[in-house]
C-alpha cells in the first residue's frame, strides 16, 4: 500500500471536541430521572409513532426527543417526546448527525 504525504490519515484521531460533546447528553439519557421518565411513558404509549403513521403497530423501544436537546428541544416536556422502535430511532438519529 503506497502512501501519499499530505492524504488524510483516518486513523489518526482529531476533532476530540465533538465526542466530548456528545457525552455530555449521554449522561442525560443516563440518569435515573430520565430513565424512570421514559420507562413510564413507554408504558403508557407502547406504540412507535412512525410506524402507527405507516399502519404499522410496532412496540417501542425507547422514548425519543421530537426536537433532539442539543438542538435546543427540551428535555422535560412530554410534549417534546414520542414513543419510537430502535429502527425509527436509529433512522432519526442517522439524519439528525447530517
Ligand atoms: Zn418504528
Amino acid at each position: 500500500m503506497k502512501i501519499e504525504k499530505g492524504k488524510r490519515r483516518p486513523w489518526a484521531p482529531k476533532r476530540k471536541a465533538q465526542t466530548g460533546r456528545k457525552e455530555d447528553h449521554s449522561s442525560f439519557y443516563n440518569s435515573t430521572a430520565w430513565r424512570k421518565l421514559s420507562k413510564a411513558r413507554l408504558a403508557k404509549h407502547p406504540l412507535c409513532v412512525h410506524c402507527q403513521a405507516r399502519g404499522i403497530l410496532k412496540e417501542a423501544a425507547v422514548t425519543d426527543h421530537v426536537i433532539p436537546i442539543r438542538q435546543g428541544g427540551e428535555a422535560w416536556k412530554t410534549s417534546n417526546m414520542q414513543s419510537l422502535c430502535h429502527q425509527c430511532h436509529n433512522r432519526k438519529s442517522a439524519k439528525e448527525k447530517l
